[in-house]
């Protein structure tokens, strides 16, 4: 794969409104969402010096997924860090987890890591390059992730055109909030009033904020961030399960389980109340090959 080409957007109605789906999960079908997005950087750009990738995470994250499918494509190493396995999944590793190590990345304990740069990892927020690796935030959180997200920006601005559309508003659901703040900042630059809104699902609102300030300094260049209750990210929650299969079965489209219920459900919530009228985009940000691992905790807790 030399470069990833633009999502299509679906035309869906629910509840009784139309919604613009762009399907970011429709990208490519390995190296798919926004997960792609953050690294595509990495994908068209040479970078002779580098053989290896090392980044950290949880072990069924979606950026260690995309993280291993880009270093298979580079031919580079990948060594990953994550702060516990259980043993479960060390015997049968499953979901994003068993598909990144058959992409043959490395797996490695935290309190094994050799490397200072990853030792003050919740305030790393670059990419860094030492000789001939490259240490990669958790979740994609920084500065080279804006490329990728600049060019969802322009497919947006494009397709808005082509439906002759005056204003749009667009919902997509926050881990780290790089990808709501790069799309709502890349869409201000273009001079577009595209409004970008979104929810918190790791920490809560005030977490988020701090996320885009540690991106961005000037607050105007900021996504809006929706009044919602604070909820602990991968917790579960079977008012959520069963907006997902509904989702499922009324669109037709499988979402991911960790993010876009609450996405979602928080955007026809913040559309009633308000009574928005305008056209709506909501944006698939992929992430379904980590659904596998979710929907056996699900099961066995909701149904
Ligand atoms: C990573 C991810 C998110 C969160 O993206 P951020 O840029 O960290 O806010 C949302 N949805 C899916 C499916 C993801 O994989």
């Amino acid at each position: 794969m030399a470069d990833i080409k633009n999502s299509p957007v679906d035309e869906v109605f629910f509840q009784n409104r139309k919604i613009f789906i762009k399907r970011d999960d429709l990208l490519d079908s390995e190296f798919s969402g926004n997960k792609a997005r953050k690294f595509h950087y990495f994908l068209i750009h040479d970078f002779p010096q580098i053989k290896k990738i090392v980044s950290y995470g949880s072990n069924q994250s979606n950026a260690m997924y995309s993280l291993s499918v880009l270093c298979k494509i580079k031919g580079w190493e990948f060594k990953y860090y994550t702060e516990h396995l259980p043993s479960f999944l060390q015997k049968e590793p499953i979901g994003n987890l068993k598909y990144s190590l058959k992409n043959g990345m490395e797996l490695k304990l935290f309190k094994e890591c050799p490397y200072n740069e990853l030792k003050e990892k919740n305030t790393l927020s670059k990419t860094i390059q030492k000789d001939d690796t490259l240490f990669i935030p958790e979740g994609g959180r920084c500065e080279t992730s804006r490329y990728g997200i600049s060019l969802l920006a322009d497919e947006i601005i494009n397709f808005k055109k082509e439906q002759n559309l005056k204003e749009l508003y667009i919902f997509l659901p926050s881990g780290t909030g790089t990808t709501a703040l790069y799309l709502q900042n890349s869409i201000i630059k273009q001079n577009d009033n595209s409004k970008v809104f979104t929810n918190a699902c790791v920490g809560g609102k005030e977490y988020l904020k701090k996320q885009f300030f540690t991106l961005e300094a000037d607050e105007s260049y900021h996504p809006t961030i929706l009044d919602t209750k604070k909820h602990y990210f991968g917790k579960l929650d079977c008012k959520m399960y069963r907006f997902w299969i509904e989702l499922q079965k009324k669109l037709n489209i499988e979402f991911d389980l960790l993010y876009d219920p609450y996405g979602f459900w928080y955007m026809m919530e913040f559309l009633q109340k308000n009574s928005i009228k305008k056209p709506v985009m909501y944006i698939h940000q992929g992430g379904t090959k980590g659904n596998i691992s979710m929907l056996q905790r699900y099961k066995r807790k909701c149904l």
